[in-house]
């Protein structure tokens, strides 16, 4: 087709719907038309390329004690700390041996004064500067060479392979059109064609989560009966009507007068209490995660929640809200789900979609010793083998999104955090305990004893309620 007139086709549709989109706001009122602009539904991520996992080794550490004794034991008489000199250079006294601990009296100051040290117990070198590089070495997975730090960033430090006979590089090189090695001999930095890994040093130390706190709500200052709340729960968690028509049918058909916003202050205190019991409930897992993001509205800006679930046994482990869809974001995510694993599992796999943040995030991980697999589902054809073969549980997510998106639709909108937060949480505890599930044959994910033989959901509610107030009483006794 003729370029003009394609142009002029979406200039004509522009027209459109900007006629249409005023007609609208004359008709409804503006605040209908208030939030699209910034809808994140489309924005895409940051392209970055985040390459394998380096080669972390870490060197044999040596205990100078046990060796000491072994000298004593082998030769009679002990091992002397170093004879210095008088003009010898001398030894911080804080200076030890990375490798076998031994303190600044076993060390020799290598070539006066250039920082070189050696060990007079295990024999290691090493200088002050590269002292942490004998802690932990990175190699390039290509080429088995050490890696260089080339950037420190607030949040990681860059690292890079400067082999030029590394595999990687070599076939980034070649794999360059004639017009690319133009342009990369002109401009060499817009290309990436060295293997690089971050190595981040941010300050968050996973499966450190505390033990549950009681929370500080009064539950006795909702002036309903428990059943009343069970209504209004069943209304507008289960049925995601809105606050407002919840409001409504409390009045015309049970004859109750109570306020939307009454409602919601009376759902922030229930999310409050019910959130250290769906935390730290002692959850049977499987081995197979998925994860995705989803968007909810909280002080009228779009954020990200990020939901973790257990794709086998439908039960949702982690549901962390963030302004940002950032890497910090994602390593608290999956923490969330990590840290409620008896142990780590062997096999351990999470499904996500093709957002580098989880690759970085399965990096940081790796550097804390807890290694896991992530399969990234990307696009919506399968043109991969990866997302060919996981795509079943990537839509397995979807599907949670959207049973989510339908409860959520109707209370968009909250005036505060803890609002929306708040309906997270109800909405993961209704999930979680109280939504019977077709695939789990018609169960709910977890089934609780107590719960299983009441015959309604608004007493379901209500015991789920005393349940998690009893637990929460044992665990802060
Ligand atoms: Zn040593
Ligand atoms: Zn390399």
């Amino acid at each position: 087709m003729f370029p003009q007139i394609i142009t002029y086709l979406l200039t004509l549709i522009n027209y459109q719907e900007q006629v249409i989109r005023t007609l609208l706001t004359l008709l409804i009122g503006k605040s209908m038309f208030e939030e699209p602009k910034e809808t994140p539904v489309n924005k895409p991520y940051r392209k970055l390329q985040v390459d394998d996992l380096p080669i972390i080794e870490q060197p044999e550490k040596l205990d100078y004690k046990a060796l000491l004794k072994e000298f004593q034991e082998a030769k009679g008489k002990p091992l002397k700390p170093v004879q210095r000199r008088k003009n010898s250079t001398p030894v911080p006294m804080s200076m030890n041996c990375p490798k076998c601990g031994a303190p600044s009296d076993y060390l020799y100051a290598n070539n006066g004064g250039k920082g070189q040290y050696q060990c007079k117990v295990c024999e290691c070198l090493f200088n002050a500067k590269s002292r942490y590089h004998k802690e932990l070495i990175l190699k390039c997975p290509h080429c088995s060479k050490s890696l260089e730090k080339i950037k420190e960033r607030k949040d990681f430090n860059v690292f890079k392979c400067k082999n030029n006979e590394c595999s990687y590089y070599k076939s980034k090189i070649n794999g360059l059109s004639r017009k690319e090695k133009k342009q990369f001999k002109k401009d060499p930095q817009a290309f990436k064609v060295r293997y690089i890994y971050r190595e981040f040093h941010i300050d968050f130390q996973p499966l450190s989560k505390d033990s549950p706190k009681k929370p500080k709500v009064d539950l006795s200052k909702i002036y309903v009966s428990s059943h009343t709340l069970g209504l209004i729960l069943t209304y507008h968690v289960n049925y995601g009507l809105s606050a407002r028509k919840t409001a409504a049918l409390m009045k015309d058909v049970h004859g109750i007068a109570i306020s939307h916003q009454t409602i919601l202050n009376y759902e922030k205190s229930v999310a409050v209490t019910l959130k250290p019991y769906v935390d730290y409930y002692p959850y049977e897992l499987s081995d197979q995660f998925c994860g995705d993001e989803t968007y909810i509205r909280v002080n009228g800006r779009w954020h990200y929640l990020f939901f973790f679930f257990d794709a086998v046994k439908k039960i949702i482990l982690s549901y962390p809200v963030s302004p940002n869809r950032d890497t910090v974001s994602a390593i608290q995510a999956i923490d969330e789900v990590l840290v409620k694993m008896k142990e780590i599992p062997e096999n351990l796999t999470f499904v996500v979609d093709g957002n580098p943040i989880y690759l970085l995030a399965q990096h940081f991980f790796a550097q804390h010793d807890i290694s896991f697999d992530i399969k990234q589902v990307i696009g919506l054809t399968n043109e991969d083998p990866v997302s060919e073969e996981f795509r079943p549980l990537k839509q397995i997510i979807e599907r949670l999104n959207r049973t989510f998106k339908g409860n959520y639709r109707s209370t968009h909108g909250f005036g505060s955090e803890q609002g929306s937060v708040a309906f997270v949480t109800l909405f993961v505890a209704y999930f979680n305990f109280l939504r019977p599930h077709s695939s789990l044959e018609g169960k709910v994910p977890v089934v609780i004893p107590e719960l299983e033989h009441i015959a309604n959901m608004p007493a379901r509610w209500t015991k789920l309620i005393d349940l998690s107030q009893q637990w929460i009483l044992e665990q802060t006794a």
